[in-house]
């Protein structure tokens, strides 16, 4: 299961060139590079030129529209440096921006959402990664510990407070989520008050358990099936979130009737290997999320029978 040629948040840069970040000459030498490039993104949402991710030159011009230093991303197979700039807090494109957009494609901030049905999968797992980053980034302008004034520190991935040196990480936040089989069939929920398609269960991860108990304890309180074996399947980054979603195998074991947690749930469904593919080709009675998300990918695999304890 290691294709990653569809866009889903995976695939970035395979340098990310961490070991540079704490290297202020490296970073400059990066920064300086004739091939660099930045993307630049507000409130998590990518600026675009018609339906391609917008990669500039880093002139002191574009630099100067963002309140803090460009994050480095990494370094493309070719060796040239990439970076993120976080224009947050902006209403409108800079004209500086908008005049690099090529003849006919229109400069816009993208919602995140919309961009991962157009731009390349490379891209929009950087344009996710920045996301997260900046998330955080604007999360974290004051110190946990004292409310001092955090500064960005190594090219962009860690938080320093000025008063009492405290250092904030950008975090990740494990989430299980889990396609429950039974028999030939599994469980598809509808989310209480949330989008209206059905999906497979998941929750997060609480301290001090494993991926194996979170499954087992989610699966119970949301649906109340006891669950068997748990098997890994694949993750995921999702930057609506900043979250870290481990996609799992779950088997039901017995008969009990579900019981959904109705708080969190609306209804839910025992669907079969076809109903699933079905839905998956966009089509039948149950709609399921979008492409781009690990729930999908988890429904095609299960439904084309290529996982499953069967
Ligand atoms: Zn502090």
């Amino acid at each position: 299961m290691a294709e990653r040629n569809f866009r889903d948040f995976t695939g970035g840069l395979a340098d990310r060139a961490a070991e540079l970040r704490g290297n202020p000459e490296a970073l400059e030498a990066l920064l300086k590079a004739p091939e660099a490039r930045v993307m630049a993104a507000r409130a998590g949402d990518p600026l675009v030129f018609g339906e391609d991710l917008a990669w500039m030159r880093l002139t002191p011009e574009i630099l100067a529209l963002a309140a803090e230093p460009p994050t480095l991303m990494g370094r493309t197979q070719a060796g040239e440096p990439r970076f993120a700039l976080d224009l947050t807090g902006r209403e409108e494109i800079p004209p500086a921006l908008a005049a690099l957009a090529p003849e006919g494609a229109t400069a816009a901030f993208l919602p995140l959402r919309e961009a991962a049905t157009k731009i390349s999968p490379e891209d929009l797992a950087l344009a996710g990664c920045a996301r997260s980053l900046f998330v955080w980034r604007n999360d974290n302008r004051h110190c946990a510990r004292c409310g001092g004034a955090m500064n960005s520190a190594s090219g962009g991935w860690r938080r320093d407070c000025a008063a009492c040196g405290h250092q904030s990480f950008p975090r990740t936040d494990p989430v299980v989520i889990m396609l429950v089989e039974r028999g030939e069939r599994c469980l598809l929920a509808r989310r209480a008050g949330g989008a209206l398609w059905a999906s497979v269960l998941a929750g997060f991860v609480e301290p001090g358990e494993t991926v194996e108990e979170a499954v087992r304890r989610e699966v119970a309180e949301e649906s109340g099936q006891r669950v068997g074996r748990v098997d890994y399947v694949c993750s995921q980054p999702w930057p609506f979130g900043g979250q870290l979603m481990i996609g799992c195998l779950a088997e039901s074991l017995g008969e009990a009737p579900l019981k959904l947690e109705l708080e969190e749930l609306r209804d839910g469904v025992w669907a079969t290997r076809a109903e699933v593919a079905r839905a998956v080709a966009g089509r039948g009675y149950l709609q399921i999320p979008p492409s781009f998300s690990i729930a999908h990918r988890l429904l095609k695999l299960w439904s084309e029978g290529r996982i499953g304890f069967r």
